[in-house]
């Protein structure tokens, strides 16, 4: 049975459509979350790249420390796989409090999120991962509770319905979300702390990798390192799959050691090319340019042609496509970049391409080319 502290990410994380287990997909799967624990740095200290995250967190936790009462609700927002879970299990050992871990799709009714509520401890965490897909009743405890530290509780039902009001104990609520332009208005004020977590620079995602390196006792070179961490879509999770990958790679076809040569070959059997777009990154962008001739297409066209939801094309393969350069989002549509046409070896359209010119048409599928994640 699952209930509310479940973490609820498979179907959370998932959604439908790609299996998680692609050597670059941003998200993870069940067995992935426990490899990954061990891989977790538990202090801001031990947490790579992210600089201005880190340092403003570092200032709100630092600040609530000295005056002894809990920070700031905090709201982290960025693509799968940044270290969204990691900041907020950090923010609890910085804090040295426990962190109570759920996730909007987990919490299907308010009394669920009003128990929870009730049982934290002085200073708990409460960690809400995909916080934008929290059903909305829930969502309207969560005000009070985040306001006040009260919650409602609803006795009895119909006309003779009333509330009683409940004083819980002043907690931090840290919510995750790849979606923040999803979150109402409401919810987002009532965060006094925001966290815009980028996509990383191959120097950190080094880093990262020879922490991994270090802790699971692979032999990594520095030639061998850059490959991967080039190849790892700016997301240290997806460095850490294809480090585990290329290890087993290692050690069953060579010496044991993660050299440039072992990490090109690897990658080449695992179908990750060298800029780390895997298939579905690849068919999004050949849909693109072969079949709309480089757009302009709407996000759910696109999907269909690609037979995937159009979340997933959205939320798991745009946000890279995107910072690479090879896809942007217009308000007409998705538009193929001359680097796409360049990377996937097609001749780039003679006429231009339709990135320049915009029309005052509304979005069709709610697609901003300022937005990363809020389209
Ligand atoms: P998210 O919640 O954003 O999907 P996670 O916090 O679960 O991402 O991070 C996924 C994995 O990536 C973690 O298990 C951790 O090993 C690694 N990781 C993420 N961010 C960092 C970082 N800044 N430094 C070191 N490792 C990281």
């Amino acid at each position: 049975m699952s209930g509310p502290f479940d973490r609820g990410l498979p179907a959370a994380d998932a959604g439908p459509g790609r299996v998680p287990d692609d050597a670059v997909d941003p998200r993870a799967g069940d067995e992935e979350r426990v490899v990954e624990s061990a891989l977790r740095p538990h202090s801001l200290a031990d947490f790579i790249g992210q600089p201005k995250v880190a340092r403003q967190l570092d200032l709100v936790l630092e600040g609530a420390k000295r005056r002894g009462r809990p920070p700031d609700h905090v709201l982290l927002s960025g693509p799968p796989g940044l270290g969204k879970t990691s900041l907020a299990l950090i923010i609890g050992s910085e804090l040295g409090t426990a962190v109570k871990i759920t996730s909007g799709p987990a919490i299907e009714r308010s009394g669920d999120l009003a128990a929870m509520l009730s049982n934290l401890a002085p200073g708990d965490v409460l960690f809400i991962d995909e916080i934008h897909r929290i059903a909305r009743p829930a969502e309207e405890l969560l005000y009070m509770a985040m306001e006040d530290f009260r919650v409602d509780v609803v006795v009895g039902k119909g006309p003779g319905a009333t509330a009683i009001p409940l004083e819980i104990n002043p907690f931090t609520l840290v919510g995750a979300t790849t979606r923040a332009g999803l979150l109402t208005g409401p919810l987002r004020d009532r965060f006094g702390f925001v966290g815009q977590m980028e996509f990383y620079e191959t120097a950190d995602l080094e880093r990262v990798l020879a922490r991994s390196a270090d802790l699971l006792g692979v032999e990594l070179t520095a030639d061998g390192s850059a490959e991967i961490a080039g190849r790892s879509r700016g997301t240290p999770r997806i460095a850490n799959r294809l480090l585990r990958r290329v290890r087993d790679y290692a050690e069953v076809r060579a010496d044991g050691r993660v050299t440039l040569e072992v990490a090109r070959a690897a990658l080449a059997l695992y179908d990750v090319d060298d800029l780390g777009l895997d298939r579905l990154d690849r068919s999004v962008l050949e849909a693109l340019v072969a079949r709309f001739g480089g757009g302009p297409v709407g996000v759910a066209t696109l999907a269909v042609a690609v037979g995937e939801e159009p979340h997933t094309v959205e939320e798991v393969c745009e946000p890279f496509l995107v910072r690479a350069g090879l896809l942007a989002r217009t308000p007409r549509g998705r538009v193929a970049t001359e680097a796409a046409f360049r990377h996937l070896g097609h001749p780039v359209p003679r006429g231009g391409l339709a990135l320049s010119g915009g029309t005052a048409d509304p979005p069709s599928d709610g697609a901003s080319s300022q937005t990363l994640f809020d389209a």
